[in-house]
């Protein structure tokens, strides 16, 4: 902001002014910027344009989740997600329009990859949910969990941890937010040279390369030793550890000798595991384990203590959960296999 106001002609000091109404105060109409001289916001009003991602919709779970549908300038949407009393306030944001990654039981990617968020798209979902939730004041999480692949959009990810972080703003310090990737390697390592970082979650998801192979195909190009090899060597501060999460599908990674392989490749890990028994839709082609299978393998990392949780499905009512954000209309392939999808995960 500093440098496009340097561009016309307008001292930096007024860019900081700027930012704060923004980021700090929630305004986004520069007429109502009332420490600005008058001439000054007409000014910026002719060459400047605030976009906020504008709510379409809203879902309400009976839980309390809040899924929010977002259009873009381009007339793109994404989805966000609020969490309430987790037992923080966690706001859960996306990346991209869309996802890459290809995994085999994630609607998000069945959408395919459609474009990057920009850093502004990416801060203005948090701007958008603190302001529906009344939450600008207090403090609240950010998980990148929604759609999207975070470290597939490096930069802008990055950028937007800087302007979240920043005292004159939003000032989310980066101990609260949680970036979780499936296992970008060459993009962890990128991150391990940071200065400032976020807590990192990993989407491991199996404990064989074959098995990866075929539920998150990026295991092709950075199998599972690499993967591991990379986390090993994540400079972690003290009190950090490396979240790994595991989506449970029936019959296919959940057996106990999935468990016990998991807790060896951890071993040496600073780990946590995050248990995701399956968000089942129509056109995922898994199956959510039954609960005793799923503490059944709990216990088993436990047993061998390794700190382990299991997630809760928030707002699956509205299909706000993990791996069921979808937005139609804007998938890469028009197949209609893929248009029966997703008419059967719309709301
Ligand atoms: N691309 C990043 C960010 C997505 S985070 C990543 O893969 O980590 C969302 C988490 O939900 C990931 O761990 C993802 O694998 C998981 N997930 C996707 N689909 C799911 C489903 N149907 N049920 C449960 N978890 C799912």
């Amino acid at each position: 902001m500093e440098a496009a106001f340097r561009e016309a002609g307008l001292p930096k000091l007024r860019a900081k002014q700027v930012f704060r109404w923004i980021y700090r105060k929630g305004v986004t109409d520069f007429e109502l910027m009332s420490d600005l001289p008058i001439e000054l916001r007409a000014l910026l009003v002719q060459q400047f344009a605030i976009s906020t991602p504008q709510l379409v919709h809203e879902a309400r779970s009976t839980d309390g989740t809040r899924k929010f549908l977002f259009q873009l300038s381009d007339g793109k949407r994404i989805e966000s997600v609020f969490i309430p009393d987790t037992p923080k306030q966690t706001f859960c944001i996306s990346s991209q329009v869309g996802c890459a990654m290809d995994c085999d039981f994630c609607l998000t990617g069945k959408m395919g990859f459609v474009r990057n968020l920009t850093t502004a798209e990416i801060t203005g979902q948090v701007r958008a949910l603190a302001e529906a939730t009344g939450l600008r004041d207090k403090p609240f999480n950010v998980v990148m969990m929604g759609m999207g692949e975070p470290l597939h959009n490096y930069d802008a990810v990055m950028a937007s941890l800087r302007v979240m972080a920043d005292g004159q703003g939003l000032a989310v310090p980066p101990r609260r937010v949680t970036l979780s990737t499936v296992g970008v390697v060459p993009a962890m390592e990128r991150l391990a040279r940071e200065p400032v970082m976020p807590n990192l979650a990993v989407s491991l998801h199996a404990t064989t390369n074959a098995t990866r192979d075929r539920i998150a195909p990026i295991n092709r190009k950075y199998p599972l030793e690499q993967l591991l090899d990379t986390c090993r060597k994540f400079p972690l501060n003290r009190r950090r550890q490396i979240m790994f999460e595991y989506v449970l599908l029936d019959g296919v990674n959940d057996t106990p000798e999935d468990a016990r392989r998991l807790a060896s490749l951890l071993g040496d890990i600073k780990a946590k595991v995050n248990l995701l028994p399956l968000n089942a839709a129509p056109g995922i082609p898994y199956d959510r384990p039954a609960d005793e299978r799923v503490s059944a393998f709990g216990k088993i990392l436990a047993d061998r203590g390794i700190w382990v949780s299991v997630r809760k499905s928030r707002g699956r009512d509205i299909r706000a959960a993990c791996g069921q954000l979808i937005v139609e209309g804007q998938k890469r392939s028009a197949g209609a296999k893929l248009a029966g999808l997703m008419e059967g995960a719309s709301r």
